[in-house]
């Protein structure tokens, strides 16, 4: 049982079906792992161990009246930024600390639909504002590669969750880089998709013209395979796409032979830790050696990225948060009796200081007199930006860099002072500004035998290109199945 632990979906989902295992068997080994490892990691903050296993007896009687779904029984873990009916929805903030939402998420509910089993909700920076996951109202979480480090942000929970293997495969969302960078920083596979192929309904706003969700795992094959499940059009959704779904691993096993791979000049310029340079290079390398070129490419405005992310989305926050949209987003705590009332008690709960930080910088470039500088500013670089990367793809079919310009740092190390955290994001956020895809693969280790991520761009829609480029690199490496010790 215990080589479970550290297997692929395939793996998982072949045991199930040749009934060496069940669902409820499965579940009850990483609830097992959870209450024995999370004390010290801190990645989920919300467990209910009767639902999970009542929810896998039911995959296993799927499973026996002869459903064949792919990912049937499978347990995860959903960032506690997705609604999920019957359970606490917190999105780390106090302010949702007894939020028990009525309803899911349609990520949850079609998970659900594709078989899979809830394990319990993962830990987050409040409201996924931040990089490190020490804005958290219900603590910081540790990375497993190192507990004195952070695990990345906002989706630090869900990176940690599956470095310290208590779940096959988690959700995340990514509204500036919280799947890549936590991905990077715990030697995991994560995908922002294209912004519109899954649906942001029941997934608690921070800036919507920036958010989307997607998967991560430990390989890209475990990712496409969950991605599958997650994607489709919803009416519910005013930014859904309305698109043909695809099969995500359709290509995996294409070979790379001609794949043209650009480099942009920006994304290796200063500011990259020396260690994390020479994994980037070294997995570059390797992949010439798969067949593919490498081209010299430039993103000329991607300097501006941070600051016009950092004026963007706060003003999107700002005008969520401060509203409180309990209509939009069904925030309907039992305890309200009307929406004033949630508005006025909420706000007494009051928000971190990172979130009304944030919102004191997206009401000001908001406001009269200030919207033409910053906010309207800020859209004009976004246009450049996604304008860049329409051109570098005439040039190359993926674009590679780092996902992160460091590798896990120490707790304290970066919290205070906001312009280093921010810069945290400085390879990641330009993606999410174009609405393109977006992944980080584990490429190797720097110093401290501190994972690195590779980040892999993709044009929009080309999430099953990006898939296939990532499996070619794991079938010819083994970083994405290495365990941090003690695990
Ligand atoms: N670190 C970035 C921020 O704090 C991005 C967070 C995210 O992608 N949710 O805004």
């Amino acid at each position: 049982m215990s080589d479970l632990i550290n297997a692929s979906l395939r793996e998982l989902s072949a045991a199930l079906e040749a009934k060496q295992v069940s669902s409820v068997e499965l579940s009850t080994m990483f609830l097992d792992r959870i209450e024995k490892l999370n004390p010290e990691i801190n990645a989920f903050v919300t467990l209910d161990r009767a639902k999970t296993l009542a929810q896998a007896a039911e995959m296993d009687a799927r499973r026996a009246a002869g459903d064949t779904s792919p990912l049937l029984g499978i347990p995860l873990g959903h960032k506690d930024i997705f609604c999920t009916e019957g359970w606490l929805t917190t999105c780390g903030s106090k302010m949702l600390h007894n939020f028990v939402s009525p309803y899911d998420a349609t990520v949850v509910t079609k998970l659900k639909q594709a078989g899979l089993v809830t394990l319990g909700k993962l830990n987050m920076d409040e409201f996924a504002m931040g990089s490190s996951n020490e804005t958290s109202y219900f603590g910081p979480v540790k990375n497993p590669w190192d507990t004195k480090r952070v695990p990345g942000g906002s989706s630090g929970g869900s990176a940690a969750a599956i470095a310290a293997r208590l779940a096959p495969v988690v959700t995340g969302t990514d509204t500036g880089g919280s799947i890549r960078q936590p991905a990077s920083l715990c030697g995991l596979t994560g995908l922002k998709p294209t912004y519109g192929v899954v649906s942001r309904y029941g997934m608690i706003a921070f800036a919507s013209s920036l958010d989307q969700a997607g998967p991560m795992a430990k390989s890209a094959e475990d990712c496409a395979l969950l991605l599958n499940g997650m994607v489709g059009f919803d009416e519910r959704d005013s930014t859904s796409l309305q698109r043909e779904t695809e099969d995500y691993t359709r290509d995996l096993n294409k070979p790379l032979s001609g794949l043209r791979i650009g480099l942009p000049k920006e994304f290796f310029g200063e500011g990259m830790a020396d260690d994390v340079r020479a994994t980037v290079e070294a997995a570059l390398e390797q992949y010439r050696q798969l067949g593919a070129t490498t081209v010299d490419i430039t993103l000329p405005n991607s300097g501006l990225s941070v600051p016009a992310y950092y004026v963007i989305a706060p003003a999107e926050a700002s005008s969520n948060l401060s509203r409180f949209d309990g209509v939009r987003y069904g925030y309907r705590a039992p305890e309200f009796t009307n929406l004033d009332d949630m508005y006025s008690k909420s706000r007494a709960q009051g928000f971190g200081s990172e979130v009304k930080r944030r919102i004191l910088i997206g009401t000001y470039v908001l406001s009269h007199g200030y919207y033409d500088a910053y906010y309207l500013q800020a859209q004009k670089i976004r246009r450049l930006i996604a304008a860049d990367f329409v051109e570098a793809f005439k040039a190359c079919d993926v674009i590679m860099g780092p996902a992160s310009p460091d590798t896990a740092f120490a707790f304290g190390e970066k919290s205070g002072d906001p312009v280093k955290m921010y810069l945290s994001d400085i390879y990641t956020i330009s993606t999410n500004l174009a609405g393109l895809p977006g992944m980080s693969i584990p490429a190797g280790f720097g110093a401290n035998k501190l994972p690195v991520g590779l980040q892999i761009i993709g044009n929009y829609f080309d999430e099953a290109k990006m898939f296939n480029v990532a499996h070619q690199y794991q079938q010819v490496t083994s970083w994405h199945r290495e365990m941090p010790a003690g695990i």
